[in-house]
């Protein structure tokens, strides 16, 4: 185990399966203390934290729907009684309610866009005072190529997205003369339950010049470089692990 986010403490969200698990256990192997928020299966999140357990870093795991500020608040100031600090925000729940325009249903768009952009600003304002104090920080937001290159059938998710790099591009502004990076990771297509219904010959997917889905640890391995050292001077960057697909 390499030791280079060692006294860090990264929050992750959605922490409990996918992505975020990959991100978790990949800052963790690296030293950082974990505090993982989810909302669904307490037992996916205890796989995470016995994962993370093995690696010899302090873990703990919390219930947070990050669409309600209130419950980020909340949360967040038990992690600061927990751990002492958060150092690292890495905004990565979100969810898809695909379909055509013409037959979404108003609460699919509402949904989408609570969760997956509403979500990132209830924690990464939950977390803004701590970051500004310690005069440090570095946040990574998780958008998605279809916030780049838009995709038919989710018009709720790319706005949600696409409205994510805004965010972060903001952030990033608002942040730097505090020492707080703030960037995005846009996946391409991941091999998670949130893909496993897309088929082999979908348009996209066929179109990824890697000719393959990417892994959870290929993100994993993109938000351990913005979150360490090597980063430093780079904020407000949307940085594709995505195959090539959005080149
Ligand atoms: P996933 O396997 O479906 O996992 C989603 C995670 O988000 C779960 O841990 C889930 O927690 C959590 N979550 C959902 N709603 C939440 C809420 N309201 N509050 C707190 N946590 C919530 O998805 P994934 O594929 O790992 O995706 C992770 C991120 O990457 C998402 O933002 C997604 O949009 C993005 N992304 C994924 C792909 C891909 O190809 N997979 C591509 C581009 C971008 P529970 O387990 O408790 O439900």
């Amino acid at each position: 185990m390499t030791s280079e986010l060692q006294g860090k403490t990264a929050v992750v969200t959605g922490g409990s399966r996918g992505i975020g698990r990959a991100i978790a256990v990949k800052l963790a192997s690296l030293g950082a203390d974990i505090a993982i928020l989810y909302v669904g299966d307490p037992n996916e999140a205890a796989e995470s934290c016995r994962m993370i357990e093995e690696l010899g870093v302090k873990v703990k795991s919390y219930i947070c729907d990050v669409s309600k500020l209130e419950n980020t608040q909340d949360s967040i100031k038990e992690v600061l009684e927990d751990f002492g600090t958060v150092d690292i925000l890495i905004n990565n729940a979100g969810i898809t309610r695909d379909g055509l325009m013409l037959s979404m249903k108003e609460s699919d768009y509402d949904a989408v866009l609570d969760i997956n952009l509403k979500g990132a600003f209830n924690m990464t304002k939950s977390c803004y005072k701590t970051f500004m104090r310690k005069r440090s920080g570095k946040i990574v937001n998780i958008t998605s190529v279809s916030g780049i290159m838009g995709n038919a059938g989710q018009t709720n998710y790319s706005s949600s997205k696409a409205g994510l790099i805004g965010l972060t591009k903001s952030v990033a502004r608002e942040l730097a003369a505090r020492n707080v990076n703030c960037n995005a990771v846009a996946p391409g297509f991941i091999a998670t339950d949130m893909t496993q219904e897309i088929s082999k010959d979908n348009k996209l997917l066929s179109s990824t010049p890697m000719n393959r889905m990417g892994t959870a640890e290929d993100i994993a391995n993109a938000v351990a470089f913005l979150v360490g050292p090597y980063s430093d001077y780079i904020t407000g960057e949307v940085l594709k692990v995505d195959g090539g697909l959005a080149m």
